[in-house]
């Protein structure tokens, strides 16, 4: 399992490796330690059941998608389709934008989902079965301002 640990002072994201995680790391950015417990199953890549980071363990699931990408193939759809437009072929203008949507449709569905942390927002990938439910806005409401009173953010 690959694990992005949130640092709870400044939210920078530190990739670790659940097989070999030390009991604590520093933040690369900030250089505060940040205490790691790993349970069993984390380390063993079957089921995400307590957060490292904070020890919460409440999380959702979402795709694991980079908004910069969709973005990137709708606009580049969109570039050459405004190309066709101009020299006046509409129907490849509108075919070429129609084939950018869906293009970003496919990546969509194609990608994994990942846990996230609804404190801490530490990231999880890897091969165990995803139990979580989707993001709820009023769980995560509450739960991230326990955590940022506990830490001593607010
Ligand atoms: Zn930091
Ligand atoms: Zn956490």
């Amino acid at each position: 399992m690959q694990i992005l640990a949130r640092c709870p002072k400044c939210d920078a994201g530190l990739p670790l490796r659940a097989a070999d995680v030390p009991a604590a790391i520093k933040c690369g950015r900030c250089g505060t330690e940040m205490p790691l417990e790993i349970t069993p199953a984390v380390r063993a890549d079957t089921a995400v059941d307590r957060c490292p980071v904070c020890l919460g363990s409440d999380f959702y699931i979402r795709k694991d998608f980079d908004p910069t990408l969709g973005v990137a193939i709708v606009v580049a759809g969109a570039l050459v389709s405004a190309v066709f437009y101009w020299f006046r072929h509409d129907f490849i203008a509108y075919g070429i934008l129609a084939a950018a949507a869906l293009t970003d449709l496919v990546v969509y569905g194609r990608l994994k989902d990942l846990t996230v942390c609804y404190r801490c927002h530490s990231e999880f990938r890897g091969a165990y079965p995803r139990t979580a439910a989707a993001f709820d806005l009023h769980t995560a409401d509450e739960l991230e301002q326990e955590y940022e009173r506990r830490i001593g953010r607010r």
